[in-house]
């Protein structure tokens, strides 16, 4: 048995609509790509959906056209994949590192303020490996501050806090397509925002800065000449990725039910074991369970690695935790405060396989594995 970290849910229905938008010959960003818009608006909660390349260019669109530019900061957790940093980094500006709580993986809602600077432009929490962040009291701050909020939901599609979800609580909020996230479209990102004006501005900004989209133009009955008044970048998702993700929407449901099971398994048979903690959830959140992790703790026969190396050898395949992006070479230097929490987390946790179609004896030969690796039964 080989126990891949994760596989994508993908089906001839995927099939059958790419084979479609191939055979209409509008391969680029056209009416699949607004389709896909439109069900992911809808889905989330939100007025506007953007659609673009990948989260970190949806991060660096949002970020970009409220404003920020070099010189200003932007407040990030470090536990964190450093695509949210570097979205920063690509505005100039710069990532202010905030330690997490540890029970959450998330920024710490406490530590939060005294991050704050006059250059401070925007709070940019992260909802780690799916579970949603204190988006209530990161937006108190947020207002009496005067920030912005822009949400790092990568991971996030589908989860919900204080009942509502996702992208539905009314801030900037960037998603992420890529297979290890909850549903892909091979790669690929989402923008959802309630402003009108930012929604034109995002558009866009994702089409070079020019003033006119393709289909306004394909559906005009005049010759229409466009015009640029911001530098763009090119961030346009093609139809064949909209096709996919049409399709990976309507699936969303029954994959989120699936993750959740899977982890409710996990939680249980793990949370025998003395030297583990698993997550625990607090009861306003729904989590889609994007990542399923584990603390190894001191108390345990085996580290993290040792765990990792022996998992492997029984050809079950987990991932380190999540990293800490000021313990890189490349952001040595821009922690401005000690983070210990969020060092003491990446170095001791581990992801463990998770995806729809893992079978119970699967998952069952992972949990009996690690109970054998740290002396029970
Ligand atoms: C995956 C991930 C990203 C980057 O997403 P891409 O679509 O691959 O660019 C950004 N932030 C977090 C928290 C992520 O997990």
């Amino acid at each position: 048995m080989k126990i891949p970290i994760t596989k994508p849910y993908l089906g001839e229905e995927e099939k059958r609509l790419v084979s479609e938008v191939i055979d209409t010959g509008w391969v680029t960003q056209g009416p699949r790509v607004a389709e896909f818009e439109e069900d992911f608006a809808r889905y989330a909660g939100a007025r506007y959906a953007i659609a673009t390349t990948s989260c970190t260019t949806a991060l660096h669109a949002a970020l970009a056209t409220s404003g920020v530019k070099a010189g200003d900061e932007v407040i990030v957790p470090s536990l964190s994949f450093i695509a949210t940093a570097n979205s920063v980094v690509h505005c100039g500006a710069i990532p202010v590192f905030v330690d997490i709580n540890p029970d959450t993986c998330n920024i710490d809602v406490n530590k939060i303020e005294e991050a704050i600077t006059n250059k401070t432009k925007v709070i940019m929490p992260v909802h780690q490996m799916g579970l949603p962040a204190e988006i209530d009291g990161i937006r108190e701050i947020a207002e009496r501050h005067s920030l912005r909020v822009i949400e790092d939901a990568a991971c996030a599609i589908g989860s919900a806090y204080k009942g509502k979800k996702i992208g539905g609580h009314g801030n900037i909020v960037c998603f992420s397509f890529h297979p290890r996230k909850v549903i892909t479209t091979g790669e690929g990102g989402m923008i959802t925002t309630d402003d009108a004006e930012l929604a034109a501005r995002l558009r866009r900004f994702r089409h070079h800065g020019m003033s006119i989209s393709d289909i306004e133009r394909h559906k005009a009955d005049k010759v229409m000449i466009e015009s640029y008044h911001e530098i763009g970048y090119n961030y346009r998702m093609t139809d064949i990725q909209a096709a996919i993700g049409i399709v990976q929407l309507k699936r969303l449901f029954f994959i989120l039910e699936k993750r959740r099971q899977i982890a409710e398994f996990y939680n249980k048979a793990l949370s025998e074991i003395q030297h583990i903690r698993v997550p625990e959830i607090p009861d306003y959140i729904y989590h889609n369970y994007q990542s399923y992790w584990i603390e190894i703790l001191d108390s345990s026969p085996v580290s993290r690695d040792i765990l990792m190396e022996k998992l492997l050898a029984k050809a079950i395949a987990t991932r380190r935790g999540i990293m800490a992006i000021h313990m890189e070479p490349c952001y040595k230097g821009f922690s401005r405060v000690p983070l210990p929490n969020t060092e003491k987390i990446a170095m001791n946790t581990l992801l463990l396989p998770l995806y729809p179609a893992m079978s119970i004896e699967e998952q069952s030969f992972v949990i009996d594995s690690i109970k054998e690796i740290m002396g029970y039964g």
